[in-house]
């Protein structure tokens, strides 16, 4: 059951998002490359059905299919639902109809947008055609969406197509956006409010008496609530660590760098962060580290040496 947020955990907007690239074979390259073409293309199956959109492999029989069909730019609405509001990314701006269209010549339904001006406007068994887009670039996009058409057939006379054209679209690009908003609650809210004093703070486990850092508010292993703060650090120990020799995107960090499991002195559970201050071949298990912060950081920007004398294995050994 939902319940009104407590004005003392924080809450922030939280965005994960990436570019997925992926490669195409030579069925949804034929399929998208049509696209930019204006023409939709379907594949057949052993037992003589057309799959729009086309698909590699046989869903019956499990067989590799490649014989492309061309099929019509204009369909039949199979079934629908009205969308309301729609969101980023979405064909389109203003309120719209996800459909399922059968195409002419098709025996399955492709699923996009239907442009109407409400859902009164809407019915299965409605004719409509597809409205190009005028940018094309082999994607499922290069159809804006569908519109009502009462008119002949067009397009494809669901004849044999050898898939051929012109520089085909071997890969695309798609991104992947989570936009949500997050709440860490209690734990998390007082171990981030500490780092703003820059002090770490953790949990301890009334029965095992583990100190957890960062904080999730429960034991894992004794399923009971962490309620006792424990300021710990600032100084760490190097548990374990690796070397990073691939440049991140959008991360300004040359590479070869260091990152590294650190066990805050106090805590019973190693937090990570990057190594800096020494070469990345001297880093070791043992090493001994302190936070550095950078002016109006919400958490150290790395740890770096202590110059201590490295820790015994034994003290950190449970941590590894
Ligand atoms: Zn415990």
């Amino acid at each position: 059951m939902a319940s009104a947020p407590s004005p003392d955990v924080l809450r922030a907007p939280l965005v994960v998002e990436f570019p997925f690239t992926r490669s195409l074979g030579p069925v949804q390259s034929a399929f998208l490359t049509g696209l930019r073409e204006r023409t939709v293309l379907g594949v057949k199956t052993t037992d003589g059905r057309t799959l729009v959109p086309p698909v590699e492999y046989d869903p019956v029989t499990a067989d590799e299919i490649r014989d492309l069909v061309e099929v019509g730019a204009t369909g039949t609405v199979t079934t629908w639902a009205w969308n309301h509001e729609p969101r980023r990314g979405q064909p389109l701006a203003q309120p719209f109809a996800w459909v399922l269209v059968q195409l002419d010549g098709a025996d399955t339904a492709l699923l996009h947008a239907l442009d109407a001006p409400g859902p009164d406007a809407v019915r299965t068994g409605m004719r409509v055609r597809i409205r190009w887009a005028a940018e094309r670039t082999g994607a499922i996009t290069d159809i804006a969406c569908f519109e009502a058409y009462e008119g002949a057939a067009q397009g494809g006379a669901a004849g044999p197509h050898d898939g051929v054209f012109d520089e085909p679209v071997t890969g695309i690009v798609a991104h992947a956006r989570l936009d949500y908003v997050y709440a860490p609650g209690r734990a998390q809210t007082a171990y981030i409010k500490a780092l703003s004093d820059q002090k770490t703070v953790g949990e301890r486990c009334p029965s095992c008496h583990k100190v957890y850092v960062p904080p999730r508010g429960a034991c894992p292993t004794c399923g009971v609530a962490t309620t006792e703060r424990v300021e710990v650090g600032p100084r760490g120990t190097v548990t374990t660590y690796c070397i990073v020799n691939i440049k991140a995107k959008n991360l300004d960090i040359e590479v070869p760098y260091v990152y590294a499991h650190i066990a805050l002195d106090g805590a019973d559970l190693a937090l990570h962060s990057r190594i800096a201050g020494i070469p990345y071949d001297q880093v070791r298990m043992g090493l001994r580290v302190e936070p550095v912060w950078t002016e109006g950081a919400r958490f150290p920007d790395h740890y770096r040496p202590t110059g201590e004398p490295d820790a015994d294995y034994d003290t950190y050994k449970e941590l590894v």
